[in-house]
């Protein structure tokens, strides 16, 4: 038997890795020139940085495994969060109940409010009796109009913009609440957050390297254009390489399974039928646009800062090497400016120049010393299909991973509920469905 993959991102690889565990030829095609989409690196002082912050909690028991087995587990470092929000010109840590009673902003029935609502949230398991009501209107109801305002409203409208952020389902906030929480000790006293000592490309370079000593191939610079379909069955893939002579060519499958965006998916097949078209191309996604500044000296004390101040233009302000020691990268202090964006966005239209011009007379309002002059070098990501936008019962309008077309298969982030998107689900969602296409091929047998 032999696979075809879209994509050498988490999904791709994780899915690769174990096709070809089970004796499966596999040939994985990423368009880009590097592994690890998503959450894929580039170097900065000659260490590898992701383009996008990325670290893991306690609970991504998935990725963790598969890091296990590939020989990773004791290249997995563990560190105490520092998380706080900027809200009315000042910094206020908010990881532990004791820092929760302590902010300010909001009254102390408030302050109550918000950990019992938080409190209530982390022991729910049942994640469905919250499918049918929107993020935005459960936090007003539950943990009332100031709590809202002040922290988690900010934190909505900055991961979905002004145009989504009331769309969005309750399983997300769920979620997210749970995931913070599973990554906290009993004590709750602190939180704590992964990260691979080199880095998350360390992770998907490994995979690549062991996919490949079992017989495997994962083509880089290599865009698929084109899924052949055969009487209703998926057969084939028209390939496009810069480092091939031959330009375009075509290569036969027994199953492929594709881990590209939803938008995209449709895009690569003759006809898609309407009822999975429809599903695929009604969820939407926000891009991830970053500005990371290489900084002499730290900027704040913080790893992770949301901020809550709408004249700030950058939601996010995320503060690497609070996390990670800066000597890995040359004793400089890595700060990434990050904000979700629509693409017909002013933000998301602006070059790196402007944008840069754009952020920095704000950074001031955060660090009131800031100078320009501390700035060593600046880089500019932008993260398209960076978060799926996932609406109120999203249970019963969620993607099948089989396809309508025999033998094709699809693995993207807008598949995994009730979590929200991130390299954990991505891997299991790869693993689960390589065991999907395995059990279908030897029934079809
Ligand atoms: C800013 C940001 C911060 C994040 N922070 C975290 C974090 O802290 N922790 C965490 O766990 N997760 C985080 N995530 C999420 C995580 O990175 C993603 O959920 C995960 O990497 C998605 O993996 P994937 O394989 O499903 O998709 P992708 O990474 O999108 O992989 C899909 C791949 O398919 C390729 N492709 C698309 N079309 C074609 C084609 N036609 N031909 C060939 N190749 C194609 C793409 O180039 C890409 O490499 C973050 C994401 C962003 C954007």
């Amino acid at each position: 038997m032999k696979v075809g993959i879209i994509g050498a991102g988490a999904a791709g690889l994780a899915a690769a890795y174990d096709l070809a565990l089970a004796g499966i030829e596999v040939v994985v095609y990423e368009k880009a020139s590097f592994v690890g989409g998503q959450a894929s690196t580039f170097d900065v002082e000659s260490t590898p940085l992701e383009r996008g912050y990325h670290h893991l909690f306690t609970s991504d028991t998935d990725i963790l495994s598969l890091m296990t087995e590939i020989g990773l587990a004791d290249r997995m470092e563990w560190h105490e969060s520092k998380v706080g929000i900027f809200y009315g010109g000042k910094i206020f840590n908010l990881v532990t109940p004791m820092d929760l009673l302590k902010f300010s902003p909001l009254s102390i029935i408030d302050r109550i409010r918000m950990g019992l609502v938080t409190m209530i949230l982390k022991t729910k398991t049942d994640w469905k009796a919250l499918e049918n009501v929107t993020t935005d209107e459960w936090i007003k109801t539950w943990a009332g109009k100031r709590v809202y305002e002040v922290v988690w409203g900010p934190l909505l409208r900055g991961k979905f913009g002004d145009r989504h952020y009331k769309e969005i389902g309750m399983p997300w906030f769920w979620g997210k609440i749970h995931t913070r929480f599973a990554s906290r000790g009993k004590s709750m006293a602190k939180e704590l957050l992964g990260y691979p000592k080199g880095s998350f490309g360390e992770i998907f370079d490994t995979l690549a390297k062991r996919i490949e000593s079992m017989g495997g191939k994962v083509k880089l610079s290599t865009g698929v254009k084109k899924i052949i379909i055969k009487e209703g069955k998926a057969v084939g893939l028209l390939i496009e390489s810069d480092s091939d002579p031959k330009r375009e060519f075509t290569e036969t499958f027994d199953a492929i399974l594709s881990t590209t965006p939803s938008f995209v998916f449709p895009k690569l097949v003759p006809k898609m039928p309407k009822e999975y078209e429809n599903r695929l191309t009604k969820v939407q996604y926000m891009s991830a646009v970053l500005i990371i500044l290489i900084l002499d000296r730290p900027l704040t004390n913080v790893y992770w800062l949301n901020v809550a101040d709408r004249s700030i233009p950058f939601v996010g302000l995320i503060e690497h090497t609070n996390m990670i020691d800066s000597s890995l990268y040359g004793d400089k202090h890595i700060v990434y400016l990050s904000n979700y964006l629509n693409i017909d966005h002013p933000l998301y239209k602006m070059d790196h120049k402007q944008l840069l011009a754009e952020y920095l007379p704000h950074i001031k309002k955060i660090n009131a010393d800031f100078n320009e002059s501390w700035i060593v070098k600046t880089y500019y990501h932008k993260v398209g299909a960076a978060q799926p936008i996932i609406g109120v019962n999203y249970s019963q309008r969620i993607p099948d991973h089989r396809t309508p077309f025999e033998r094709l298969y699809l693995a993207n982030t807008t598949q995994i509920y009730p979590e929200d998107r991130g390299t954990n689900y991505s891997v299991r969602m790869g693993r689960e469905v390589s065991k999907l296409l395995l059990k279908d091929y030897s029934l079809a047998k």
